[in-house]
């Protein structure tokens, strides 16, 4: 549509995975306002939009944005660089890697940030073009654990719901979520549902700002959810307070379950947590008298070296308690960045899945995967994110190609992500910016934002929507999937892609859950949640409705004991860290930084801190303060509040100058998800 000079299309947000749709006014170069789109086609958001959503676009035309290739001179400074000069010592640098070190010396980060087709085409060039399944994302870093721990009892890794089913529920029950920060569209939601009467838990170290319309909020200690959650699932359990008919009829290993859950009793859970064992039991009965329960959690939960753990204690909650695949109930995990779930899960760029969760280890799987890409594929899964960066120390990696993403700021481990990413042989970044990880690259090549494409992102209801292009594209940046099919042709391949429908199409053959996901019904049904199994298909609003995705067809309960954090409080680290989001910024600031207006409101980090530990340190409000772990220390300002207990201090990510994973470590790991322990690191700290 033309409205005189200026454009208007509409679009899906670049931000986070609630995944709004809005109209973009512009002139082709700027993007001058948005509006939320038709209801009809934006059911996610209907008419409200964030403020990242509404005002943060000057990323796009900042003068720090890479506008041509650069590669470094023969002393190692950079220097711009023609795509046809970048583009070959790229190719000469991962060929050499490769006949040094073979095929699996390569890896490949790809990126949540860009479309499902372009993190397809990630997927295959690793494993046709370079030979190797190490290629990871950012789910390593947030809800992976959430994928294990859902996979193993329900099936899918995703939400089994639809946003409309914060319309439809009694209770929401929240924990590890700052649900008003970091997915703000949807703590409108939760807000509208307590404006109509509807019941909200809040379980979290902090006391967010959703936490202020709950009708209980429980404090706990960062890094034992598994010993509250079996605390209230005990409680229902002892007091026959659970759908017996439910576990009986679509659910296995319940009686392992009640036997593992059977010490956490309410004044246990208490001792270890510091949950009062009175909000325990008021927990678990509130849960059992709503008819329909919503348990929704973000990285609070995820972010731990027991977050598979976590996140099976809350499946087994919600089936005991009925609470899936009826309207208004289910599990909804809420995902970060804007297509994690569709990038970073569905479309496999993952090192033991390809695109819809099949298999590498499967040999049928792996086969067809052969057969369409025309490629020998090993069986065995290669290294995850965070497994990577431990890996190059070993020698096993030797060359990295880092798709839109920041691991020099975002891997757990600061120091020792820095060291991994200076002494790799060979490291192509691929960025809108050069961000911190690029500063240690060989080449780097300019990519476009999601403004300046066209594709589909799949959002945490498991809803692809269309994204479209509303500007030009910046000086001779590329889109990933151009870039990407440039490497694969000069690696001597023959793609041949026009464009992201022609991607879509293959993908789309190949993947099952997609099957009938066009990006013509997409445009014209307003978006499709998957599973969609061909083009009658309408989608899968509710997960489970009939059968959950388990050879048996049942949910089966997994017993989960207690767990710790692996850097526990000490004498001489007296302090649980845990770290997040904020409203005005955006993971490492690539895209936050350059908007005046949000740096107005938020320009630094801090630590939170809360007035009685503050008093006792000797530190006031605004101070700066020295933060130390096992790992390294940081300065801050502090923020002196009662939001966090007197053992806790919160801090955000967002910042260079101060970052916080100076103080975490990359050997802290879930065991089978491989997530890092983000939330919870023994700290001390001291004014400056
Ligand atoms: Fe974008 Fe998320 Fe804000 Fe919606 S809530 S406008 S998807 S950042």
């Amino acid at each position: 549509e033309r409205l005189g000079e200026l454009t208007v299309d509409d679009t899906t947000c670049g931000y986070c995975a609630v995944g709004c749709r809005f109209d973009v006014f512009t002139d082709g170069e700027e993007v001058l306002a948005t509006r939320a789109t038709d209801p009809e086609k934006s059911p996610v958001n209907d008419i409200s939009t964030c403020v990242k959503g509404k005002f943060s676009y000057s990323f796009a035309n900042s003068e720090e944005r890479l506008t041509s290739p650069l590669v470094r001179d023969e002393n190692g400074e950079w220097r711009e660089a023609s795509w046809d000069e970048a583009l070959s010592r790229a190719v000469e640098g991962f060929q050499d890697v490769i006949d040094e070190h073979g095929n699996e010396a390569m890896s490949v980060i790809a990126s949540s940030k860009a479309t499902n087709e372009e993190n397809y085409l990630m997927g295959k060039f690793a494993r046709q073009v370079l030979g190797t399944n190490t290629v990871d994302n950012c789910n390593r870093l947030c809800h992976s654990s959430t994928v294990a721990g859902l996979a193993k009892t329900y099936g899918y890794g995703a939400a089994s719901i639809s946003v409309k089913d914060f319309e439809e529920t009694d209770l929401i029950f929240l924990t590890g979520s700052n649900t008003t920060e970091a997915h703000p569209v949807l703590g409108t939601r939760v807000k509208q549902h307590v404006k109509d009467g509807g019941d909200l838990i809040v379980f979290d170290p902090r006391e967010t700002q959703i936490a202020e319309y709950a009708d209980q909020y429980t404090e706990i200690r960062p890094g034992y959810d598994t010993v509250w959650i079996n605390g209230v699932t005990r409680y229902l359990i002892e007091n026959d307070l659970y759908d017996e008919a439910f576990v009986e009829e679509r659910t296995t290993g319940f009686e392992e379950v009640k036997e593992a859950v059977s010490e956490f009793t309410p004044e246990y859970v208490e001792e270890v947590t510091g949950a009062p064992a009175e909000e325990i039991k008021s927990a678990a009965e509130a849960i059992a008298e709503a008819d329909r329960a919503v348990f929704g959690w973000t990285l609070g939960i995820t972010e731990h070296s027991h977050g598979t753990d976590n996140v099976a204690a809350l499946a087994n909650l919600a089936a005991v308690t009925g609470n899936v695949g009826k309207p208004g109930t289910g599990v909804s995990p809420f995902r970060g960045q804007n297509n994690v779930q569709g990038g970073g899960g569905d479309m496999g760029p993952l090192p033991d899945n390809f695109p819809g969760y099949q298999k590498v280890a499967d040999d049928e799987v792996r086969e067809k995967f052969e057969e369409a890409w025309d490629c020998d594929i090993s069986p065995e899964r290669g290294y995850y994110t965070t497994e990577m960066f431990n890996a190059f120390d070993d020698g096993a990696l030797e060359g990295m190609y880092c798709i839109g993403e920041n691991p020099s700021l975002s891997e757990p481990g600061k120091t020792h992500a820095d060291e991994v990413l200076e002494e790799m042989e060979f490291l192509v970044v691929q960025d809108l910016f050069m961000n911190e990880t690029a500063k240690y690259a060989d080449v780097v090549l300019p990519a476009v934002s999601f403004l300046e494409k066209e594709g589909t992102f799949a959002n945490t209801d498991r809803r692809v929507q269309k994204v479209n292009q509303v500007l030009e594209k910046k000086g001779d940046a590329k889109a990933d999937w151009e870039i990407l099919q440039l490497l694969a042709n000069r690696m001597g391949r023959e793609w041949d892609y026009d464009n992201t429908n022609e991607i879509n199409e293959e993908m789309r053959s190949l993947t099952p859950i997609y099957g009938g996901i066009s990006h013509e019904r997409v445009e014209e049904e307003g978006g499709i949640q998957w599973p969609c199994w061909d083009e009658e298909h309408p989608g899968t609003e509710r997960l489970y409705t009939e059968e959950f995705n388990t050879e048996d067809g049942k949910a089966n309960l997994v017993p989960v004991g207690y767990a710790e954090p692996m850097s526990p409080q000490t004498d001489e680290f007296p302090l649980t860290l845990t770290t997040g989001r904020v409203l005005y910024q955006y993971h490492t600031g690539t895209m936050t930084h350059p908007e005046k207006g949000i740096m107005k409101y938020n320009d630094r980090d801090f630590v939170e801190i809360n007035p009685d530990t503050a008093a006792a340190y000797g530190i006031e409000n605004g101070d700066p303060v020295r933060i130390e772990s096992d790992k390294g220390e940081i300065v801050v300002t502090a923020q002196v509040t009662e939001r966090v207990g007197e053992d806790t201090v919160f801090a955000p990510i967002h910042f260079a100058e101060t970052a916080v994973n100076t103080l975490t470590d990359s050997e802290r790991l879930d065991p089978e998800a491989k997530t890092p322990e983000f939330k919870a690191t023994a700290v001390r700290i001291s004014p400056v």
